[in-house]
């Protein structure tokens, strides 16, 4: 896994600008810095602190973290974000909660394939992932807040100008536009059609509730010890253990079919708070696990769920989209981020090889195209489909045998994803088109 050629030996004669520094924008700078490469990161926030939600990695996303080289901080934060070995477990949210489906059993599950839940922010509850990588940045002064990208444009020079919302500018070679799901830097890319972005008609309530509340409340059900799906017509639930088993992280869908997808605009905020009994309403009638866990989430907030149409291209030019900014998905595979990594992981690889300078960046970036665009955008659309599966168990869709065969394998070639493998075959197809000398060890 990753490159070993020397790392520390590399320099470049382009300049990086980062715009965005979440999970995909601070891993990227990380990454980049392992080959000596120095980047700007443009984050449009005060501090690193702004949302909390905690995510589920695969062990794609921890592959490519182990490849940037920031895995093993992150697991020495000493919370319990080190990989668990149970897969989903699907049960029923209504009656009695019969259990619809074991991913364990599937015969092609492995612990290789455990992945694990981490934070995104800075919570009261750690590991922070941000915080967790901050120490790994080579300058922090590379780090700017408050600094909203608007647009980018291009110099007489061919410089890559970023125009901040303060009215400053920044000039670069080479933009990674690592600013999510409401990325400005996109634009750039993929023009500014409204119609890009839409509304699944899907909302998330979020919280989390202390285990030893639900224990109280005679919850049978394995939400302290794995992650389990609470499936049913239009809605489901997931829930899944954090902080040694203390906490319970609990995510509630709930999607309005009525309308076609992309017929519905938020204009609101796509995040806030609800009061409780909205929550407590949508989920009237399904069975005592769920309505204890929902009982004691009191402080819901709730997430009006988007998705991006999948992008032709995520690079234009000097121009690169990592992250939600290139391929926002639903979170029914929990993928997105582990998508993001990916897409840093490669990119990282790509970037610092020595063969890579300014005169082929462009060739570089549209390998790294080659290969990101196509599997990300089916991650992407096999995250929609997932949901689909997950909202239609009980009558008049999907019994026990059905969802069997809807859920059977249907995470194991994004776990098992080739990382390595698309270094090579990037790099393959850049030498198809270009000449780009191979190193010793490569
Ligand atoms: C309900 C829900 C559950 C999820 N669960 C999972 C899961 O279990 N597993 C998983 O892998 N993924 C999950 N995801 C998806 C995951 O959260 C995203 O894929 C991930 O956060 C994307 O990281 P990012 O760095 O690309 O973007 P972000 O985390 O959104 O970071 C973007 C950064 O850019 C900054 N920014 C924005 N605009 C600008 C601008 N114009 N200029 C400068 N800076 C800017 C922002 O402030 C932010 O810091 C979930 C998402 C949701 C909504």
């Amino acid at each position: 896994m990753a490159s070993t050629y020397n790392v520390n030996a590399s320099t470049k004669d382009f300049r990086v600008a980062i715009i965005g520094g979440g999970m995909c924008g601070l891993a990227c700078a990380v990454g980049l810095s392992r080959f000596g490469i120095h980047a700007d990161v443009f984050e449009s926030a005060s501090k690193f602190d702004e949302v909390g939600a905690g995510v589920d990695l695969g062990s794609n996303a921890l592959r490519a973290l182990k490849g940037l080289g920031v895995l093993d901080t992150i697991l020495a934060r000493g919370d319990d974000s080190k990989p668990h070995g149970r897969a989903m477990l699907f049960v029923s949210g209504l009656g009695a909660h019969e259990e619809v489906y074991d991913y364990n059993n599937s015969s092609i599950f492995t612990d290789a394939d455990a992945g694990m839940g981490i934070y995104r922010s800075s919570l009261d509850i750690s590991p922070d992932f941000l915080n967790a990588l901050l120490p790994l940045l080579p300058n922090p002064n590379a780090t700017h807040f408050n600094k909203r990208c608007t647009s980018i444009s291009t110099s007489t020079s061919g410089a890559q100008v970023i125009h901040f919302a303060d009215g400053t500018t920044h000039e670069a070679d080479l933009v990674i536009g690592a600013d999510g799901i409401k990325s400005t830097s996109r634009n750039a890319v993929a023009g500014t059609d409204k119609k890009l972005l839409q509304f699944t008609n899907t909302v998330a309530y979020r919280g989390m509730v202390p285990m030893d509340t639900l224990r109280q409340e005679g919850v049978k059900t394995e939400v302290g010890r794995r992650l389990c799906n609470f499936v049913g017509i239009d809605k489901h639930i997931i829930a899944f253990p954090i902080k040694f088993g203390k906490i319970v992280n609990i995510v509630a869908f709930a999607t309005d079919n009525s309308v076609p997808v992309g017929s519905v605009e938020v204009n609101g905020p796509w995040v806030e708070p609800v009061p409780q009994q909205e929550l407590l309403d949508r989920f009237s009638g399904w069975g005592h696990d769920v309505m204890a866990m929902l009982n004691h989430l009191k402080t819901p907030s709730k997430w009006s769920i988007h998705t991006l149409t999948p992008l032709e291209t995520f690079v234009r030019g000097k121009i690169v989209l990592v992250g939600d900014a290139a391929h926002a998905m639903p979170p029914h595979l929990g993928a997105g981020v582990g998508q993001g990594f990916e897409d840093v992981f490669l990119l990282c690889e790509l970037l610092g090889h020595p063969s890579t300078n300014l005169s082929n960046l462009e060739d570089v970036l549209k390998a790294y195209d080659a290969i990101r665009q196509p599997w990300a955008n089916m991650v992407l659309k096999e995250s929609f489909r997932t949901g689909v599966i997950y909202e239609a168990f009980g009558k008049p869709g999907y019994g026990v045998d059905d969802m069997a065969g809807h859920l059977a394998g249907r995470r194991e070639p994004i776990w098992r994803h080739d990382l390595d493998g698309d270094v090579a075959s990037a790099i393959a197809g850049l030498r198809e088109r270009v000449s780009f000398p191979a190193v010793t060890n490569e």
